[in-house]
């Protein structure tokens, strides 16, 4: 994936913060990616909050803490993607190039993909037992996700989330403004009805006959565009399925357009792409972390340390889970708290494709997502599946790709491996048996004796919804304070408790922080942050 590792101890680390340019070669030592030919400029820089990625957690932060008068600077390693009709800014799922791979990491089975190094859309991070599918860019996983923006029930988030988090308060305050704030809405009948949504209606269908409830999914798309494709004025993007690696003709509310949007708009924010956070430590009582600036081929091109009175991590639950690990074992940070690592769920993800040997699913097929039949009447087994479309497969229009995820109880943990110098997430083989044996046992009635399913994920076993790893309970408050580390904070997916209650991740993730950013600016901004 990435080259030979830094080598940097805690005493380089706090060098280069303090001194001069005299530690610039002692903190340069073996830099993680490739570097620029000649002397790589090493520059200090002091903030008051840095916030490290713009998903979810960052996007959030970053708004909330602009509305409250606090300056950010948030980094991001990846680079920017700007839509608008007839774009072409995201790779087709048809013709997958070095956009969809970050730094050829990979997208399948572990195998780097055949194209140049590139600050592309998907890193795959691989554990034992588990590999974690992590987006790359501004506005984080929003920019490939499909948006399936599910909340979870009262029961199932009671069984799942610590009893401290008052769910009667999320659904009245938070979900409703992560709702608002992404523009959520359902697919049109007329949408619906058309040639490219077969599947989706046959899913529909099949799913009810099985007796189960269906419901549209709500999603963060201005379903027009989608229905402006379908009357030709458009080139498609949603109606032909090529949406799954983004949509280029735009309608899709991700959150470098919304939650980053506004937040730049205050003038207190700013985003910075291509800065990839490579360490983090201790600083007396403020916080450094090393950012190498890199070009879109992942060359450094500047070295930056950078001061903070308040850090937030938000690079996603593998990546801030990652940092931290890493400044544990390195002694970067003193005193983390035990559970840190622990705790980390895969959310259940099974990904399967559906090949029916009597009906036709069309070609090509509309994207991303319509229904979902959810299964929540025993919380603590609770389901979800869904549908979702597949790229036209050469004289095969009878496959689509089915969904499910929910509530697992298997857990990973993430340890340091010193000789390697990074941290690196142990998943035991079995951990998501039980769930994954109640979505085969629902997907198996769901598509009927006439078809066949495959579980692609007992082939390739990977997740798109990581949570966990730096836990609220364990090692964070339920407002994402890491115990025993003033200034020092976690609001993405990394303090979920390694589910999100049967629901896709975004919206719990986004609910979780904004009711965490009322709190802090309620009682944190102007006394630690
Ligand atoms: C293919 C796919 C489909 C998905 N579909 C859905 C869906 O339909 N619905 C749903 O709810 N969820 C879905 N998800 C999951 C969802 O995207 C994530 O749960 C969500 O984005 C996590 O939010 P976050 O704030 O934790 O981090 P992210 O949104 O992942 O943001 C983290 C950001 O940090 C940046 N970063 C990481 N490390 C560093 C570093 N060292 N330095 C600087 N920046 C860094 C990353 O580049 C990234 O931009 C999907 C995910 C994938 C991959």
């Amino acid at each position: 994936m990435w080259g030979p590792l830094m080598q940097m101890n805690r005493r380089a680390f706090l060098a280069g913060t303090l001194a001069a340019a005299a530690s610039t070669t002692a903190v340069l030592r073996a830099p993680r990616a490739a570097a620029a030919p000649g002397r790589i400029p090493l520059t200090r820089d002091s903030r008051r909050v840095v916030v490290i990625g713009s998903g979810f957690g960052g996007g959030v932060t970053a708004l909330r803490l602009a509305r409250a008068g606090v300056p950010v600077l948030v980094l991001e390693r990846g680079i920017r993607w700007p839509t608008g009709p007839n774009a072409h800014t995201f790779p087709g799922i048809t013709s997958l190039d070095e956009r969809a791979s970050w730094m050829n990491s990979g997208l399948f089975f572990d195998l780097p993909t055949p194209s140049r190094r590139f600050t592309g859309l998907l890193e795959r991070v691989q554990g034992s037992g588990m590999a974690i599918m992590c987006a790359a860019g501004v506005g984080g996983g929003s920019l490939v996700y499909q948006g399936m923006s599910l909340q979870p029930s009262a029961e199932v988030f009671a069984a799942t989330f610590p009893a401290g988090l008052d769910y009667a308060h999320l659904d009245r305050v938070y979900y409703p403004r992560v709702a608002r704030m992404l523009g959520l809405a359902t697919a049109p009948d007329e949408l619906i009805r058309s040639a490219p949504y077969a599947a989706a209606r046959l899913f529909a269908r099949n799913a009810r006959a099985a007796g189960y409830r269906v419901e549209k999914v709500p999603m963060p798309i201005d379903w027009s565009y989608a229905l402006r494709e379908l009357h030709g004025e458009m080139r498609p993007s949603y109606t032909n399925g090529d949406c799954a690696l983004g949509v280029n003709n735009g309608g899709k509310h991700t959150v470098d357009v919304t939650y980053l949007a506004r937040a730049e708009a205050t003038g207190l924010v700013e985003v910075a792409p291509l800065h990839q956070v490579v360490d983090i430590a201790r600083d007396g009582d403020a916080w450094t972390v090393r950012v190498e600036r890199i070009d879109t081929g992942g060359v450094v091109q500047e070295v930056k340390l950078i001061t903070a009175r308040t850090l937030v991590l938000a690079a996603g639950s593998a990546n801030t889970t990652r940092l931290l690990v890493r400044a544990a074992g390195r002694g970067q940070i003193d005193d983390l708290p035990d559970g840190l690592g622990s705790g980390w769920g895969s959310n259940g993800d099974q990904i399967y494709t559906w090949t029916d040997l009597t009906e036709s699913f069309g070609a090509p097929q509309g994207g991303p997502v319509i229904y979902s039949s959810k299964d929540w009447s025993d919380p603590a087994k609770a389901t979800t599946v869904i549908q979702a479309s597949v790229p036209p497969l050469p004289g095969n229009d009878r496959t689509t790709m089915l969904v499910g995820y929910g509530v697992s109880s298997g857990r990973g943990v993430f340890r340091y491996d010193a000789r390697q110098d990074e941290a690196l997430l142990d998943f035991p083989g079995d951990a998501d048996a039980g769930v994954a044996g109640r979505i085969h046992e629902r997907l198996t009635r769901i598509a009927g004796p006439a078809s066949l399913l495959l579980n692609t994920s007992t082939l390739d076993t990977t997740t798109w919804h990581p949570l966990g790893g730096a836990c609220m309970g364990p090692v964070c408050d339920l407002d994402g304070r890491v115990h025993g580390q003033r200034g020092l904070y976690v609001l993405d997916g990394a303090l979920m408790p390694g589910t999100t209650a049967a629901c896709n991740p975004s919206m719990t993730i986004a609910a979780i922080a904004e009711r965490a950013l009322d709190n802090l600016v309620r009682h944190d901004v102007d006394s630690v942050i």
